[in-house]
């Protein structure tokens, strides 16, 4: 048993007052208590980005990986122990454009991992530069006459790559997103969660005002086992019109426990194949 203090750093967190980043950590770090997840079960592989900076003021066994590479490693991890609980921290940037190939790619597969994609739809670490789920028309340093593609749709991506829980919550609602992680971590299989979060500092549309004025939570009229119906929910965001809960959730066997695996962690005697090669 252990308790909030057992997941103290000597570091404070140096995010600007009001980042979207401190309920996140708040939420996850309730999530640990409540569940267990410790140095002995528990890994964090975090990206580049000022998200990447939890893993520094959470008291848990983590990698921060390469821009974009948290999710190599992460699969990585879990395939050499699919015993541990691993949760990959990214970012918007991080996660859809340097890291876009991995995210398919892993989400194909369905590693039994936890993707929390900090979303603040702005590259905030390198002072705020348009990102793959900033809105069209966005005003930043990168596009000061405003963004001229549209958004990526991190969830319908999720769905239509191959992930078998898909959520979004909104960072502010701490108790809504503790369960959210718990039931991420609790399924077998991909589970990506969707996390809105603020940048108070770069994105001045995003802001917790625009969230808590804009979302609503999914009915239970909502089949989330429908994939169909999963995304076409996934594809609705706008003025009172973005969901937040569970989109999409299917039993399917996870990449790590296929027979596969098995096999390709046997040690194999390739001294033959070498020698082949001489
Ligand atoms: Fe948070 Fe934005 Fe500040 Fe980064 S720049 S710490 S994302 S508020």
């Amino acid at each position: 048993m252990f308790n909030l203090s057992d997941l103290t750093t000597s570091y404070s967190p140096n995010w600007c007052p009001g980042c979207g980043n401190f309920p996140l950590w708040a939420a996850f770090k309730d999530a640990a208590v409540q569940n267990g997840w410790d140095n002995t079960n528990s890994v964090l592989v975090a990206g580049i980005g000022c998200h990447g900076h939890i893993v520094n003021f959470t008291k848990l066994t983590s990698f921060e990986g390469l821009h974009g590479r948290a999710l190599p490693i992460a699969t990585g991890i879990k395939i050499a122990n699919p015993n541990l609980n691993v949760f990959v921290f990214t970012g918007d940037g991080d996660c859809l454009a340097e890291g876009g190939n991995h995210f398919i790619h892993t989400c194909r597969r369905n590693h039994d991992l936890t993707i929390l994609l900090h979303d603040n739809g702005v590259y905030a670490l390198t002072t705020g530069q348009t990102s793959p789920t900033s809105p069209k028309g966005y005003k930043s340093k990168s596009t000061p006459e405003g963004n001229v593609d549209e958004p990526l749709n991190p969830l319908a991506i999720a769905i239509t790559a191959g992930a078998t829980f898909v959520a979004r919550e909104y960072a502010g609602n701490i108790k809504g997103l503790t369960e959210i992680i718990t039931k991420a971590n609790e399924h077998e299989g991909l589970a990506f969660v969707d996390i809105l979060q603020p940048c108070f500092t770069f994105n001045k549309e995003f802001t917790h005002e625009f969230f808590r004025e804009n979302c609503y939570y999914i009915g239970p009229d909502h089949d989330g086992t429908n994939r169909q119906s999963a995304y076409t929910k996934a594809l609705e965001f706008g003025i009172k019109q973005i969901p937040l809960g569970i989109f999409y959730q299917v039993d399917k066997p996870s990449y790590e426990s296929r027979p596969l695996i098995e096999h390709s962690t046997t040690p194999k005697n390739l001294e033959d194949l070498f020698k082949k090669y001489i």
